[in-house]
């Protein structure tokens, strides 16, 4: 039987991370992945990095904020280890108001945002404007009382991420894809094929599929699978741009200046990976946003299903009682902005060391199993 420190099952974003951390810490360790690299929900387009609103602040908003401002040191680092750009940007983000009472919103965003959105590398604020800075981005028609802004959001290449984790991990661990994880067991874990590795931790970061796979071991934890569609668009516009998000649509410019478009939220879906005219809805109420992306040709669609943990908090942390067994899912719609973080605290957990970032308390199994 193969030995190992730590077995992580998932190749999504959240169990490269993971990967990405142990490695540092000198963990001999396999990363087992059903299908290919970030064959989930991380195999994505989109790859927005916003942050919470800047109001009623709790520990979920805090530790995105750090994992926010955290991103682009990690970035830098992984860009220069392997030589690969991964898309960063951090372009910020306009919010067309729609009704006029959201002014007054934001005026309390504003004031949010000079308490909790201050940190060592930055400061960041958001303000109410009469438009945004760039002309038909977004049009005034979808505007009517003006645009709130922020200078935090961000913006990455998703599968440019994805491909630069996979080059660091390169010789520094034991990557086996194609590889099912069929069967979970006391430190050990059966692979499809009827091979056993033996891991003295194992941590499950398989996305939709950790709930399943957790069941034996905390029925009471629970989640779901949201799809969500989105496309490409052909244009040649300005990676300067901010990120436009209106009414659950987002319109982001990438460093190749197409425009990702998203996306759906669909909790009630029979094809988790089939695009269909929903996405065709989207996608106009995108092209109503703003006249520069009117005519562009759609150069990709794409599916996949995002894993939400009850309570719509990650699952980050030990499982009680199992001292051997951890957990890493449920970013729902931010994981590209907080799986590196919540990658180094579940390693922290793992490693028991108390210097590594604290996991909040609503994200731990634990408090997960006692609500
Ligand atoms: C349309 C859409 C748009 C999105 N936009 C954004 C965005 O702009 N910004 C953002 O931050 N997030 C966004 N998200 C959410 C984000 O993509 C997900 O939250 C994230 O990818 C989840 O990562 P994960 O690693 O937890 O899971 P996954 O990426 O799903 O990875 C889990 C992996 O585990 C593997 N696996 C499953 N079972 C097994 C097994 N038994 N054995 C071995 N391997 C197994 C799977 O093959 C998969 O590769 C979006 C999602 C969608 C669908």
């Amino acid at each position: 039987m193969e030995r190992f420190d730590l077995i992580i099952i998932g190749g999504g974003i959240v169990g490269l991370w993971s990967a990405y951390f142990a490695a540092k810490r000198g963990l001999k360790t396999v990363l087992v992945e059903e299908h290919g690299i970030a064959a989930g929900a991380s195999g994505g387009l989109l790859g927005a990095l916003m942050p919470h609103t800047p109001d009623r602040w709790n520990a979920k908003k805090q530790f995105q904020f750090e994992a926010l401002t955290q991103l682009p040191s990690l970035v830098e680092e992984l860009e220069s280890r392997t030589g690969q750009q991964v898309g960063y940007r951090r372009v910020g983000r306009i919010a067309p108001l729609l009704k006029e009472h959201h002014i007054k919103d934001v005026t309390e965003r504003t004031a949010g945002a000079q308490e909790f959105w201050q940190s060592a590398t930055g400061n960041f604020a958001m303000k109410h404007m009469e438009a945004g800075l760039a002309e038909n981005w977004p049009a005034a028609a979808a505007m009517p009382f003006g645009v709130a802004v922020d200078n935090l959001s961000a913006r990455l290449a998703p599968r440019k991420l994805i491909m630069a984790l996979a080059g660091a991990l390169h010789g520094s661990i034991d990557m086996r894809f194609g590889t099912r994880a069929a069967f979970l067991g006391e430190q050990q874990v059966t692979l499809g094929d009827g091979s056993v590795l033996h891991g003295d931790k194992i941590l499950v970061s398989a996305g939709l599929a950790s709930f399943d796979m957790l069941r034996p071991y905390a029925p009471t934890i629970a989640g779901r699978g949201v799809k969500g569609q989105a496309a490409v668009l052909g244009t040649n516009l300005d990676p300067n741009l901010p990120i436009i998000y209106s009414d659950g649509v987002y319109l982001i410019v990438h460093d190749d200046g197409t425009t990702a478009i998203g996306s759906t939220s669909e909790k009630e879906f029979s094809a988790g990976r089939e695009t269909d005219h929903l996405l065709d809805e989207v996608i106009e109420k995108a092209r109503a946003l703003s006249p520069l992306i009117k005519d562009a040709p759609v150069i990709e669609r794409w599916a996949g299903v995002r894993p939400q943990a009850q309570g719509r908090d990650p699952l980050v942390g030990a499982l009680p009682e199992k001292e051997w067994l951890y957990v890493a899912t449920g970013g729902f719609k931010i994981s590209f902005g907080i799986a590196h973080l919540m990658a180094q605290s579940v390693l922290g957990c793992i490693c028991a060391d108390a210097t590594a970032p604290e996991i909040p308390e609503p994200f731990q199994p634990i408090h997960r199993l006692s609500a």
